[in-house]
């Protein structure tokens, strides 16, 4: 049998770009103006932690702590049903 070279043999080492992420302020918004309740009527506000396809940014992203990131998940859907936020925006194609 003759085998020839396969092209997948070129998965050895695993290249992972490391040095992509953006490094930004860990420090969580709502920690840092004390606040224990997000208003979600305050529409604008929770634009902020929502993307442009209408979905939430993981905190990992906006940095929000777990606590708030919760309370923040839960004033967006409160937003969503009354209709401050999209479920989905148009923009998707
Ligand atoms: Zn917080």
């Amino acid at each position: 049998m003759r085998v020839s070279s396969r092209p997948t043999t070129r998965g050895g080492a695993g290249q992972r770009g490391s040095a992509g992420q953006v490094r930004k302020k860990r420090t969580c918004r709502f920690c840092e103006s004390k606040e224990t309740y997000i208003d979600y009527k305050n529409e604008k506000r929770l634009q902020r932690f929502v993307s442009e396809q209408g979905r939430i940014i993981p905190k990992r992203i906006t940095g929000t702590c777990a606590k708030h990131q919760r309370l923040l998940v839960t004033a967006i859907k409160r937003a969503r049903h009354l209709a401050l936020l999209p479920y989905v925006s148009d923009a998707v194609k």
